[in-house]
């Protein structure tokens, strides 16, 4: 909690589900700085994190394979202010915005759930809108989700799989 009591944090903890992408540069240390930078937050901890996973990449451009990752966060940060903070580590991650969607990216943060909260705006739609779409997201959730009742510990450096799915 960072106490500050100004519009970027709410008073109680939620649970935040997001998404790390990564098929450019180191895709590992990627998502290894983007956790600890994630874990840096105010009013953020890491709770559980999926395996990495490797699928290959959606969308019409030819691109390299993708590394994933799904962590839980228990955040005070508003939904507004974690998007900002993600699209932060990703700036500071060396990712360049294309105008054009599903490009090769070294940084991709998405936030897949906000607690039970449902937002569509300009910026922000939760529960992700490819959720539904993303075998290997509704798999790592699930894999995370039981970790989380488990009560295990976060353990989040573990050696990545490969997808058999490209979805
Ligand atoms: P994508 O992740 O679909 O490849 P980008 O990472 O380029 O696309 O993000 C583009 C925009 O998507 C972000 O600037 C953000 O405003 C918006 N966005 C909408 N919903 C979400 C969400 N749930 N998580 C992250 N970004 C989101
Ligand atoms: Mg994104």
């Amino acid at each position: 909690m960072n106490g500050r009591g100004d519009a970027s944090s709410s008073l109680s903890e939620v649970i935040a589900y997001v998404a790390l992408g990564s098929n450019l540069g180191d895709r590992e240390r990627m998502l290894g700085t983007a956790r600890a930078d994630i874990e840096a937050l105010p009013g953020t901890r890491i709770l559980a994190c999926s395996v990495v996973e490797e699928t290959e990449p959606i969308g019409p451009v030819e691109q390299p394979s993708y590394l994933n990752q799904m962590l839980a966060v228990a955040t005070t940060l508003t939904p507004h202010s974690l998007l900002d903070a993600l699209l932060e580590i990703e700036r500071r991650a060396g990712r360049v915005r294309e105008s054009q969607r599903w490009t090769a990216r070294t940084l991709d943060c998405d936030i897949v759930r906000y607690g039970e909260v449902e937002i569509d705006d300009d910026r922000l739609t939760i529960p992700h809108p490819e959720l539904r779409n993303r075998d290997f997201w509704q798999r790592e959730l699930g894999e995370i989700e039981a970790s989380l009742r488990s009560g295990a510990e976060a353990t989040c450096e573990r050696n990545w799989v490969s997808s058999e799915r490209s979805t």
